[in-house]
C-alpha cells in the first residue's frame, strides 16, 4: 500500500513516555488563507512512500517515544492508510493522536469505535454558518458544496460528544485579524464546545512563512485573545480554554 507522508520526526521531551512522533500527511481537502503548511497541501510524487517503510521507521520508535501523532495537512484523507498504520501502532503499544479539520466523520467512528485512538483534535476553524465556514476554509469544491462540507464537521462533533468520557478532546480555532476575530463568532463556537468534556485552544495567528494576503496580517495580541477567554467564559464558565502564543 502507498501513502504520501512529507516527515516522520521524533519530537523529543524529557522523559522517553513524554516524547512523540509526528507523522506528517499530505494533502488536504481545505485550502485555508494562513495555512502554514502549503507546501504539503497536494498529493505530491514525491511524499509518496511504501506503508512498509512507515512501519520499519515507526518500529524504530519504540521505547524512544510514547505517542504517535497523525498529523498534517490532513490524515483522514488517506483513509486505509491511515487505519493501518494507527492498527500498527496500537499493536507496538503507542498512544495515539489524531489531529483532523472534522470532515470525515465516518472514519473517525471507525478509529474510536475500533479504540485506535486516544486522543483526537479538532480544528473548529469557524462558526458552522455557510458563508464564513467558507471563507475561512475554502473548503468548498465543484463536487461538495458548503453544506456538505459543514454537515461532515457536524457528524464528527456528534461523535465526538458521544465518546469524550473515552478519548482525550482538544478543538483549536486559530484567531486571525480581518477573518475570524468578531466577539459573536468565537461565541459561536464557545456555546457548541461547552456542551463537550472538552479542552478549547485560542491560537494566535503567525503570518511567519505564509504567502500573499495572510502574510502582512500582523498577530492579534495575547491580550486580544485573553479578552475572548474572557468573554466565552462568562457564557460558559465552564469551558477550560487555553491561549496559546505563536
Ligand atoms: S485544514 Fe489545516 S492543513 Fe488544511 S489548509 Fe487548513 S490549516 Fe492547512
Amino acid at each position: 500500500m502507498q501513502v504520501y507522508i512529507s516527515d516522520i520526526l521524533l519530537i523529543s521531551g524529557l522523559k522517553s513516555r513524554e516524547s512523540y512522533v509526528r507523522i506528517d500527511f499530505a494533502g488536504c481537502d481545505f485550502k485555508c488563507g494562513y495555512c502554514d503548511r502549503q507546501e504539503i497541501l497536494d498529493f505530491k510524487v514525491g511524499f509518496q512512500r511504501d506503508i512498509k517503510e512507515v512501519k520499519e521507521k515507526i518500529k524504530e520508535y519504540v521505547g524512544v517515544a510514547g505517542a504517535i501523532i497523525f498529523s498534517g495537512a490532513e490524515p483522514c484523507l488517506q483513509r486505509q492508510a491511515l487505519q493501518n498504520l494507527a492498527k500498527y501502532c496500537k499493536g507496538l503499544g503507542f498512544k495515539i493522536i489524531l489531529k483532523t479539520n472534522g470532515t470525515s466523520p465516518s472514519l473517525l467512528g471507525l478509529l474510536v469505535k475500533g479504540g485506535l485512538v486516544d486522543k483526537v483534535r479538532i480544528e473548529f476553524k469557524a462558526p458552522l454558518i455557510d458563508g464564513i465556514f467558507e471563507r475561512v476554509t475554502k473548503s468548498r469544491t465543484f463536487f461538495k458544496s458548503s453544506d456538505e462540507v459543514i454537515d461532515s464537521f457536524e457528524k464528527s462533533l456528534e461523535i465526538i460528544k458521544k465518546n469524550d468520557n473515552k478519548i482525550g478532546v482538544v478543538f483549536r480555532t486559530v484567531i486571525v485579524p480581518g477573518l475570524l476575530y468578531k466577539k459573536e463568532d468565537i461565541l459561536w463556537v464557545a456555546k457548541r464546545i461547552s456542551a463537550v468534556n472538552c479542552v478549547w485552544v485560542l491560537q494566535q495567528f503567525n503570518n511567519e512563512g505564509i504567502d500573499g494576503m495572510f502574510g502582512k496580517i500582523d498577530s492579534p495580541s495575547i491580550s486580544f485573545l485573553e479578552n475572548l477567554k474572557e468573554i466565552c467564559m462568562k457564557e460558559y464558565s465552564n469551558l477550560r480554554i487555553h491561549i496559546i502564543g505563536c
